[in-house]
This record gives structure tokens, sequence and C-alpha cells, in this order.
């Protein structure tokens, strides 16, 4: 599979759709935007439909940050972005829907640089200008189901798969509408928690497919009465979840990340790139207060500031898979573990994407890559070897990502204050509902 191809058939099997949706994850990763009956689907792909710049401030609570860059002003507008559609089947009284995913755009029909699918467009181009290179991904996610009648099952086991078939079925016969799929659908370590995998993609589709898969999920587990919730730590005594983002470099049609387990020069000088600006790339990657509560040492979540081949401790996991006859590594990639399901998948990417481009033209080196649980090192062995803490609290991520101008330099000045804006909002919603915050954010995110 390279991209979505859409099957008319698959479609046709979910209804007639009578409402369609334009809209697309948010700067908080909640999916909105607006819709219209079916007859209007082709007039708005034409022409767009109008959209307020403040509704990208919400946050998942539905605040609206104070002291905002836009206020009641201004006007964009959705425009359907390359036709990217799936279909919610006919449920009861309700009707088929169609979903579209859409960039934002100013009314001269140029990107908003705000949008977040915009940004990612952009990121993607500049790669393969500057360096010939394009990336692909996958994503995998991890959630928990709630409300699910049977009782919380073993990990990773045949009772807890079998717990959730009937919505991986339909998820898949959704997701078969855009022409694509789902890899795995599978029972995690949490109790009723479960994680998903997508096929590896280009970059914008691979964003794209995190985008669906997540509403096609919410919306099969809600015509149970279950919630599917994929905030990054519902449950203050339950393992968290991540969003693991695997990447690979290519050249045209060459691998370029790996060959046989070592990684090449070019992916080398991505990689520290990442780790060089992990602090900043964390305030995009890990985007709610509830994000920090995720990031406990020997959880596997990945919390240390190094890279290490197969190490689930390491904030980046290199996975070299099975060269092929020409020692190149088609299969190998780079997993980054500090993303959760409160980021917007296109700017995660778009961010990862402009930290690698950094260490690319700075030309950077790697440290050696850990092998260990960084926490069996003491700290001065971790300082040593370069693995210093990262910012504990979102608070204090957004200042490190503010004061090193990075935000301004890769995404330009109004997304920086848009984005600023919305994120210390967050960081407001979780000190004014205190104890209450974990289960508001996790009924939404
Ligand atoms: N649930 C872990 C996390 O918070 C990841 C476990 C895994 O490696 O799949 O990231
Ligand atoms: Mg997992």
């Amino acid at each position: 599979m390279t991209g979505f191809e859409n099957d008319i058939t698959a479609t046709a099997s979910q209804g007639a759709p009578r409402i369609a949706m334009l809209g697309n994850a948010d700067l908080s990763g909640v999916f909105r935007g607006r819709s219209l009956p079916v007859e209007r689907f082709e007039e708005a792909v034409r022409t767009g439909l109008p959209w307020v710049p403040a509704n990208i401030l919400l946050s998942p609570l539905n605040t609206i940050p104070p002291g905002n860059p836009f206020g009641p002003v201004g006007e964009t507008r959705l425009r359907a972005g390359g036709a990217r559609t799936m279909v919610l089947p006919a449920r009861g009284e309700r009707p088929a829907a169609l979903l579209c995913l859409a960039d934002i755009c100013t009314t001269e029909d140029t990107p908003w640089p705000v949008c977040p699918r915009g940004q990612l467009k952009r990121a993607i181009a500049d790669l393969e200008e500057r360096y010939g290179l394009r990336l692909e991904a996958g994503f995998e996610h991890e959630l928990y189901i709630t409300g699910l009648q049977e009782r919380p099952t073993p990990a990773f086991s045949l009772a807890g798969t079998r717990a959730v078939s009937g919505i991986a079925e339909e998820v898949q016969a959704m997701l078969r509408t855009a022409g694509t799929r789902l890899d795995q659908f599978a029972a995690e370590f949490g109790a009723h928690q479960f994680e998903i995998a997508a096929p590896v993609l280009g970059a914008l589709e691979a964003a794209d497919h995190a985008v669906l898969a997540r509403e096609a999920i919410r919306d099969a587990a809600r015509a149970r009465a279950t919630h599917a919730s994929f905030a990054p730590k519902p449950f203050a005594d339950g393992p968290g979840s991540g969003v693991h983002i695997h990447m690979s470099l290519w050249q045209g049609d060459t691998p370029a990340t790996a060959a046989g387990d070592q990684l090449s020069e070019r992916a080398s000088a991505f990689l520290a790139g990442i780790l060089a600006h992990l602090p900043a790339l964390i305030g995009l990657t890990l985007a709610s207060a509830n994000s920090f509560e995720r990031l406990l040492p020997s959880n596997w979540v990945g919390i240390y500031r190094c890279w290490g081949a197969r190490n689930r401790e390491a904030a980046v996991r290199f996975c070299p898979r099975s060269q092929r006859a020409d020692g190149l590594n088609p299969g190998a990639s780079l997993e980054y573990r500090l993303a959760d399901g409160s980021a917007s998948p296109h700017l995660a990417l778009a961010a990862l994407i402009r930290a690698g481009m950094a260490g690319l033209e700075a030309g950077l080196t790697l440290p050696q890559g850990v092998e260990c649980d960084p926490s069996d090192l003491s700290a001065s062995e971790r300082a040593a070897r370069g693995i210093d803490d990262l910012p504990s609290d979102l608070g204090l991520c957004l200042d490190g990502l503010e004061a090193s101008g990075v935000l301004e330099a890769w995404f330009g000045a109004l997304f920086t204050a848009a984005f600023l804006s919305v994120r210390r909002n967050d960081v407001a919603d979780a000190a004014r509902l205190g104890e209450a915050y974990r289960a508001a954010f996790s009924a939404t995110i």
C-alpha cells in the first residue's frame, strides 16, 4: 500500500451519506470543522467553507485562551485537502456521514500558517527540495476503551482482542471507504487498553490516516455506548498511552535509513537533530498537561534524551529490520516515542521533520546509542553520556520552547503566538480543574 486508494464499493456499503463534514485535528488534536447536507458537499469542495480563526484556539475543554492573537476578528476557509474522505456508517436514526479532511487557508486561498496540515506539507516539500529526501511514517496509537461489558482481560490476550473485535471490524470497514486500513488492533498492557498500528505511508498520508483512524474508533466506540480515549494518562494508576511514530527516510525509491544494522549518515544526522531539539520538540508532540503525567521512568515510555537500537526506554528507538540482498534495509525505522494523542499528528510530524532537517543542515553526529534502561545508570553516568533531563511539566516545556526560538524559525510568528496561547491555556485548564482535569480531558481526547 502506498497511500489511500478510494474504494467505491466499500463506500456504498456504509449507506448513502446524508451529512458531510469538512474538518481536521486542531492544535489540541481535536477534530473540528463544519457540517452540511451532503447535497452541498460538491459546492463546498469547490469553494471551501468559512471558518473562524479563533476556532483553532479552543482547548479540549472548550476554553479559549485570553489574550490570543485572533479574538473575534478575521476569517479563514476550510478547503478539502485532496478529497481524502471516509464514510461513517448509518446507525439507527443517524444517517451515514461523509468526513473530508480539510486544510485551513486564508481567504485568498494561500496556506494559513496556523494550519497543522499546511505546515506538514511545507516541511515535506522542504525536506525534498533541500535534501532530496522523503519521509515515510507509521503511527502506532495506544488507547483505552471504557464502558466495555467484559471484565478487564489479561494483557495482550486473545480475550482482550475479542473484547473489541466488533469495534475493530467496523473501524476497518470505515477505513476501507478511505481506501486504507489498520495493520493491527490488539490488546495492550493496561486493563482495556489497546494498540492500533497503521500501515507505513508517506508523511502526509500517515498523519491523515492517524486522524481518520482515531475518528473511526471514536465513532465505533460511541455506537456501543463505550468511550475510546487516546489521552496520554487517563488513569493515575494505569499505564499511559503513547503515540509511537516510526519514520524512515527515502531517496526516491531507495531506502536511506540504514544499511544492515547501521544507520546511514543522513539518518544519523536526522536523528541527532531530533535529540538536539528534543526539549523543544516535546512541546509540540506532548501537547497537554496530561502528557507529562505519562512520563515515568522504567515504563517503556522513553523519557530519556537518547537513542538506542531496540531500546524502549530511549526517546528514539532504532528498529533495524531485515536487510535486502544489496545490504539496504527498507524496513528500518526510527521510532519516536515521546508523542501522544493530545498532539496534532500533522504538527508532530512537521516538527520531527524540522528537527531532523536542522540535524542534516548542521551535519550533526550522533552520540553513542544506549543499550540499557537509562534509569539503571547513575545521574552522573547519564550526564556524562549527554542524557539530560527533559522538562517535567508543560509550563516549563513551553517556556523553554519559546526561549529556544525554534517555533518561530520552523513555523513563523503567527503560528508561534497562536500555539503558545493554546498550550498555556491547557496549563490554565489543568490548574483550574485540579484533580478533575484528568477525567475531563480524557473524556474528549
Ligand atoms: N504504554 C507505553 C507508553 O506510554 C508504551 C508501551 C509500548 O512499548 O508499547 O508509551
Ligand atoms: Mg504499545
